[in-house]
Parts: C-alpha cells; structure tokens; sequence
C-alpha cells in the first residue's frame, strides 16, 4: 500500500493505470525468444534442452530463456534492482509465466522439480533489500505447483562478474557455492536468475546441486545477453 503511493502503478511503456508494465506492452516490448538454444553449443535444439554431445560440457540439463537482453530489458531489471519497485519483479513473473504457458515441455518440468535460485551474497541481500532472483523463482514455483527452496549457499565472497573475461568469470566463480539443504529435494531442480551472460554462475550452482546428487538440473532465466 505505502510503496503504491510512491511508486505509483502505471505503465512505464504508455502510462496506462494498474501496472508497472501493461498486457500490450508486454506484447509489443519483450522480444520472447522464439527458439530455444542449446547454451553449450548455441544451435537450435528441437527436443530436449542440449544436445547429446553437448552434455559433456555441462553441469545443466538445459537453460530455458525467456526473452532477450535488450535495452528495454536492461533498463527493466536495472530499476528492479537499484530502485526497488518491488512490485515489478511480479510484473516480471507475470511475464514469465506468459511465456511458459505457451511451453509444455518446461512447464511440466518445472511442475515436476523443485525450484531454487542464484544467491546473493549476505552484504549485497543487505544493501539491495533482497534477491530478486528468489522473488522471481518463488513466483514461477507457486504458478506452477511446485515448491521454491534455498538450495544454494554461496561458500565464499566472488568479485563482482561484471568487466571481467569468461575465463576469468570462472575462475572467479569456481566452486563458489554449495548445496546446503535438510529436507527432502526432488531428483530434478531448477536453478532461476534474471540475466544470464556467459552461463558460469548457473554452470557452477549446476555443479554444486550434481555434486549433492541432484539428478537433473535445468536453468531458467527471464533474460540471455
Ligand atoms: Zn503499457
Ligand atoms: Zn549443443
């Protein structure tokens, strides 16, 4: 109630009341992907999320985009982030979950998983407020039926990713998390963050849940650069 009085809920697209971004311009801004990808490889997958041959490479069953990076995008995770318009990490869900209406294949998987997320570092949970990677995840776990769990601690303090080369990304990131859980956990989980770049921060809480004997482990993230 408070943050709708000063952060009034009207699209920051064409100005319409209700929402930080209406249905039509959800429509007309996302770029949804069309076709999804194979993240190791790049070339177009038609069944399954990687490629066979792929599947050497990497920790993740497969990585399902939503829509690209773009500068509407950008802008859009950039305000969520450093402004704090809690409400638009829904608007975000809402477009996700849009998406995933349209894909059986990742809808049952996510229904059939638990889901979890990339987490932040306890100094930036506190100087943001919170993670909207867990927002956004709890949001799609409860569309979806299934359940949203902290799976994922991170063991040490990681350089901020941005600037740096992929190889330095990785090395950065090497087994910088772990899976830390006492309850039960489905075979097959759910790893959710908002922007994916070169894949090495999902790679590794890939890694972290395989190592705790996750069977499959998917991606999903509203964004790919
Ligand atoms: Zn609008
Ligand atoms: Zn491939």
């Amino acid at each position: 109630m408070i943050l709708d009085l000063i952060f009034p809920k009207i699209c920051q697209c064409c100005g319409e009341v209700g929402s930080y971004i209406c249905d039509s311009c959800i429509e007309k801004k996302f770029k949804y992907t069309l076709k999804q990808k194979c993240h190791v490889c790049k070339k177009a997958v038609n069944k399954g999320m990687i490629h066979d041959k792929c599947k050497a490479e990497s920790f993740l069953d497969g990585v399902f985009i939503i829509a690209k990076y773009d500068k509407f995008i950008e802008n859009y995770i950039a305000d969520i982030k450093y402004e704090f318009y809690y409400a638009m990490i829904q608007d975000l869900v809402k477009v996700m979950n849009k998406y995933l209406e349209r894909n059986k294949k990742f809808k049952k998987i996510i229904a059939q998983s638990d889901v979890t997320y990339v987490p932040l570092h306890f100094w930036r949970k506190r100087w943001r407020g919170f993670n909207q990677a867990e927002r956004i995840a709890s949001g799609i776990a409860e569309e979806w039926g299934s359940k949203c769990k902290r799976l994922l601690k991170r063991k040490r303090n990681t350089k901020c990713q941005v600037g740096l080369k992929k190889k330095e990304r990785l090395n950065n990131l090497k087994d910088a998390f772990e899976c830390k859980y006492s309850g039960n956990v489905k075979r097959s989980v759910v790893i959710i963050d908002d922007v994916m770049t070169t894949g090495s921060t999902l790679e590794e809480c890939g890694k972290a849940l395989k190592d705790a004997d996750i069977e499959k482990v998917y991606g999903l993230v509203a964004a790919r650069g």
